[in-house]
């Protein structure tokens, strides 16, 4: 058969990646694709024009302006892994409507455009493989969509952001605060110098979408998530929970309920025994649990050049197998037949039901905690756990920290807010939640 002709839409870490591992792994992917993929055109920036044709060895066409690469003749993939919103929207919705299929790693655009780029692919019958755009090396796209696709999937949990994690981890192992972690990630190259959407949660908010959408037949809905990110989080809170058993992770959460749909991000606590509380560094994990096959975990690396790549070439291949196959027969982007994609209500955050974190910081005095545990006691909150700290010399305030059942959030708002009013809390509570999914 002929080969697969690729045009690659930026030259970056992802780009390279891809291009390494289809040189180096040529006749391996040809003997399994039933073709050769080979790389005929590259955009890159006009100022990497040089370094681009040293590494790709003078052995394709490179220029600077990508929507000659989306209609060159020679081109019939268009892998997108610019990143951004424009012109890679654009690029790709071109490459679509001219009948040519797509691979991007682009989860931020995928997440808010999304259902209008599936349509475009489903209409003009290619396919849009994104599997790179989630969890990086890690194949959970394929084996939510593929492998679990007996399972009515009740949940899922995943530590989908490296840099965050990664952070956290520092923060956790060398007692740093918020901000050295970070700098030292950004020192590594973990962290960019803009580290807004990972820190913030906002990419982790992303890749949940899609997930979610995969696991539940429902729209990409990134705008309904519940976003949080790490900064906020300090030191303190992360030893409070090592010494009352916990590990904080940034989780994103997907979970169905009676009442419909819970879609979070928030750093949570997890109980230091379980395998994904101890996922540490920039390394991935997605836990997914079916009614069938019960919980099953996919660990790996969820970014970096060639395990990002690795993602990008498999949907390759899978490409370079389905040319040719009637599109009504193959696995459908989200999962579920496109017609059967519905709209569920996602939960307002003040909804969801799980456990708590409460930290606060009051008097020294008797009485104290029998007025907290009042206001609590009200909202029907009751506590699981409770530490004390005692105060430092010379201090009067001291630390308290309760791990609540589990209960509704609207509640733990209510008594939060009475609590903070009264005199003998001196700071604002603070208040995590916990992974009570497999509880
Ligand atoms: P990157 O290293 O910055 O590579 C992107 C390259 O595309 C850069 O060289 C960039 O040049 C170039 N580019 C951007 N717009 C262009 C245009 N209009 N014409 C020509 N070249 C253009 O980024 P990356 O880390 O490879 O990420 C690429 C995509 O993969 C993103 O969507 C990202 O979210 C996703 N992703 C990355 C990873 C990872 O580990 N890095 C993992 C999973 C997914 P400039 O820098 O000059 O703009």
């Amino acid at each position: 058969m002929t080969p697969i002709r690729v045009g690659l839409l930026g030259l970056g870490i992802v780009g390279g990646g891809t291009w390494s591992i289809l040189e180096r792994n040529r006749e391996e992917i040809a003997r399994r694709a039933g073709r050769e993929i080979v790389v005929t055109r590259a955009a890159v920036r006009p100022q990497d024009l040089e370094r681009a044709a040293l590494r790709t060895g003078g052995r394709i066409q490179l220029g600077t302006d990508p929507l000659q690469v989306v209609e060159a003749g020679d081109v019939d993939v268009v892998v997108e892994l610019m990143g951004g919103y424009e012109p890679a929207k654009t690029l790709v919705l071109r490459a679509l409507a001219l009948g040519k299929p797509v691979v991007t790693a682009n989860k931020a655009l995928l997440a808010l455009h999304g259902n209008e780029i599936f349509a475009s692919a489903l209409q003009h019958g290619v396919m849009v493989g994104f599997e790179a755009a989630v969890a990086g090396g890690i194949p959970i796209i394929k084996a939510l969509r593929e492998g679990l696709t007996a399972n009515r999937i009740q949940w899922l949990a995943g530590i989908i952001n490296g840099t965050s994690n990664f952070i956290l981890t520092q923060m956790r192992d060398q007692g740093m605060g918020f901000a050295e972690a970070l700098q030292q990630a950004q020192v590594l190259g973990y962290a960019e110098a803009d580290p807004t959407f990972d820190v913030e949660g906002v990419d982790a908010a992303h890749k949940l979408s899609l997930l979610a959408a995969i696991a539940f037949g429902i729209p990409v809905q990134f705008e309904r998530a519940h976003v949080e990110g790490i900064t906020k989080l300090t030191a303190e809170d992360i030893r409070y929970a090592e010494e009352l058993g916990y590990r904080i992770k940034l989780l994103g959460i997907a979970k169905r309920t009676e009442q419909g749909i819970e879609l979070r991000v928030h750093p949570t606590l997890i109980p230091e025994r379980r395998l994904i509380a101890n996922v540490d560094g920039v390394m991935n994990a997605v836990l997914v649990h079916g009614d069938a096959v019960g919980s099953t975990l996919y660990y790996g690396a969820g970014a970096g050049a060639e395990p990002t790549g690795s993602a990008v070439v498999a949907d390759l291949v899978d490409i370079a197998r389905m040319t040719g196959s009637d599109p009504g027969h193959r696995v459908p982007h989200l999962a579920f037949q496109p017609d059967q994609v519905r709209d569920e209500v996602v939960l307002p955050v003040a909804e969801i039901e799980t456990a708590y974190y409460l930290r606060l910081r009051a008097t020294d005095r008797p009485g104290v905690l029998a007025e907290v545990t009042r206001i609590l006691a009200q909202q029907n909150i009751s506590i699981e756990a409770m530490l004390q700290k005692e105060p430092g010399a010379g201090e009067e305030r001291v630390d308290v920290i309760m791990l609540t059942h589990v209960t509704r959030e609207r509640a733990i708002d209510a008594a939060i807010a009475e609590i903070e009013g009264l005199e003998s809390i001196s700071a604002p509570v603070v208040r995590l939640r916990l992974e009570t999914l497999s509880s």
